[in-house]
């Protein structure tokens, strides 16, 4: 478990993650399966109830560490899944614990080689995302979920990318707002923002596309980009993000 005391926690300490990640997929009878590495690390992924997606559930795909400097991510989504076992056996998920590990270590947004992996999900000549994009290939996606962290955040915000007209992100941010109050700017990182929430109902632009806009494109019928501010406590920061996953799933595929 992770220290109740901030200052204790190693939220940086890759492989410590990645040992607790091993720990928790013996017990569960999981595989953390490595497909990419960056610099010496290697880059895992994991999958649940693969009989099920074998017979037409979609995949239910979440990621953390796309940004090395956001630390509270990875581990929120670690203790998620350690208090969800049963939920994991029941659907079939797509885990990516880091994406960015020698960002982690480094404290660094970008990877050790000065690549911002967000603004290149669309270039397989990126070998990490080349790598990524065969992992994805082919499947079927419910949703996507990307967790991230903002320095600047002075609450947690949302970007929802979703052609229903049903919007998830007032219920969610409710849920988390118990936790971590809502980024109340009305304009966040140069977008409009209502009570936390930005709404994509199209495409942005972007040379360099981020990890949401390339699972939409994937097919992926909503995509919730989740910030947390990084500023804020660690502890508190990993107990939001848990609760982002726990409130995403109950309000967008009805999973408790
Ligand atoms: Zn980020």
């Amino acid at each position: 478990m992770a220290s109740s005391n901030p200052y204790d926690h190693r939220s940086h300490d890759y492989r410590l993650l990645v040992k607790r990640w091993k720990a928790f997929c013996k017990d569960a009878k999981l595989k953390l399966q490595p497909f990419a590495c960056s610099a010496e690390e290697h880059i895992y992924f994991i999958e649940t109830a693969r009989e099920l997606a074998a017979q037409g559930e979609p995949w239910i795909y979440i990621s953390a560490g796309v940004h090395g400097d956001e630390s509270a991510p990875p581990w929120g989504l670690l203790e998620w899944a350690e208090a969800h076992v049963d939920l994991l056996r029941r659907h079939p998920f797509l885990i990516f614990p880091v994406l960015n590990p020698t960002g982690l270590i480094l404290n660094t947004r970008a990877d050790y080689a000065g690549m911002d992996l967000n603004r290149n999900f669309n270039h397989p000549s990126e070998p990490v995302v080349a790598s990524w994009r065969k992992v994805i290939k082919g499947r079927k996606l419910a949703i996507g979920l990307c967790l991230h962290e903002d320095y600047d955040g002075q609450g947690c915000y949302l970007y929802e990318l979703n052609g229903s007209k049903h919007i998830l992100g007032e219920r969610i941010l409710a849920d988390t707002s118990v936790l971590i109050p809502k980024d109340c700017r009305k304009r966040i990182d140069g977008r409009a923002a209502k009570a936390g929430l930005i709404r994509r109902k199209v495409i942005p632009e972007m040379t360099g596309q981020p990890e949401a806009i390339v699972l939409h494109l994937h097919g992926a019928p909503i995509t919730l980009t989740f910030e947390s501010p990084s500023e804020f406590c660690i502890v508190e920061r990993i107990a939001v993000q848990k609760r982002f996953i726990e409130s995403s799933l109950k309000h967008a595929l009805g999973l408790t």
